[in-house]
């Protein structure tokens, strides 16, 4: 049944032990929020059974995962935002993000039923999005430090802003401001994503937290993920469910945006923005059939794209499709077409694509 994608396992454990290789001294925290970026928590966190911790964005994406029997520590990267939140955390026995002085106010008042271990403070160091500014950390670190809550070493985290781009001297001051930091109280830190874990060794530190290099995408626009030794996890399938014959004039889809130039044969392929087909395709977008680039033309639709098949003469209704996932059209080059980042393309994909499991490639 269609559309599917196809998820290969072995895949994503190839790309964890080359996060293993590339930092053998760092501890890994596979970051598997938004449904491991569309490729299925659940079954990512089995696939990565040996990464020494999982981070998730929330509370549910975390939840989820514990009943589905994932024992290792969960991180909840944006930490808890009510009583009943914090609550939950601590009955799940999951890690928190502290990055705002909100977060600590909550602790101050409550005896959690079991106390928090695995904590991290989350620092300003460059990015501002969440984290406290250096003149507030000593006192966020000294409250956690004493609170009763929480238990063990609090870890010192921090989030790169231009890890994709190579030497940036941005990110070099965001690694000297939690380092002389975390060196100052002698605690772990975490800072390094994919990008981060791939091109510079100084950030790796005590943990990681790569996400989208696990599923096999590349974050330069300039290195495929081949050249970075990853393979690629999705590979996202459909059918064709009608071929027409048009004459020159004839428009296709809404809006008639796209007007035969000629004579041409098209194919009705059954994915549209329904699925999280982004329409932003229309008209840019291109597929693979028989191992052939063809072209989205006109709108995507909910549930349909068209794609322009003219020279092809072998297709035939129920051909299946690619729209990402090949060595001839990844998922990055689709997202470079249409000024976005592969990250989006796989995160949007919902649960009307079915997801298919296998160990090497379907
Ligand atoms: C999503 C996220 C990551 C993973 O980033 P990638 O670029 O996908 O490796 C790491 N840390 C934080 C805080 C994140 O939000």
């Amino acid at each position: 049944m269609y559309p599917v994608a196809h998820i290969d396992l072995t895949a994503i454990e190839h790309n964890f032990l080359r996060v293993r290789a590339l930092a053998p001294n760092s501890q890994i925290m596979a970051v598997i929020k938004a449904n491991a970026y569309g490729h299925g928590a659940v079954e990512a966190a089995k696939a990565l059974s040996g990464s020494d911790a999982f981070a998730v964005a929330r509370l549910t994406e975390a939840v989820q995962l514990r009943q589905a029997g994932i024992s290792q520590p969960i991180v909840l990267l944006e930490g808890v935002h009510s009583i009943d939140e914090l609550q939950a955390a601590s009955t799940h026995n999951l890690s928190l993000v502290f990055h705002t002085s909100l977060q600590l106010d909550l602790l101050k008042s409550i005896d959690l039923p079991s106390q928090l271990s695995f904590c991290w403070l989350m620092m300003e160091t460059g990015m501002h999005r969440l984290g406290f500014a250096e003149r507030e950390m000593d006192n966020a670190l000294s409250f956690l430090q004493e609170n009763h809550n929480i238990t063990g070493q609090i870890g010192i985290m921090s989030h790169f802003a231009n890890s994709d781009e190579y030497g940036d001297e941005r990110n070099t001051a965001q690694l000297e401001r939690i380092t002389s930091f975390s060196q100052a109280h002698d605690l772990p830190i975490s800072l390094a994503n994919s990008a981060a874990i791939l091109s510079y060794p100084d950030s790796h530190k005590q943990w990681l937290r790569p996400g989208l290099m696990l599923y096999g995408i590349s974050p330069f626009d300039d290195k495929n993920s081949a050249e970075l030794g990853l393979r690629s996890v999705m590979r996202l399938c459909s059918q064709i469910i009608a071929i027409k014959e048009l004459e020159q004039g004839d428009q296709v889809g809404y809006g008639g945006t796209w007007v035969a130039p000629d004579k041409v044969r098209i194919a009705i392929v059954d994915i549209g923005y329904g699925d999280g087909y982004s329409r932003q395709l229309s008209n840019q977008g291109s597929v693979l059939i028989n191992g052939n680039i063809c072209p989205v033309v006109g709108r995507v639709s909910m549930d349909m794209i068209a794609v322009d098949i003219t020279s092809m003469d072998t297709v035939t209704v129920h051909n299946e499709v690619v729209l990402w996932g090949d060595g001839l059209l990844t998922a990055e080059m689709v997202a470079q077409k249409v000024n976005t980042i592969a990250y989006e393309l796989v995160c949007q994909l919902n649960g009307r694509v079915r997801r298919e499991y296998h160990y090497g490639e379907s």
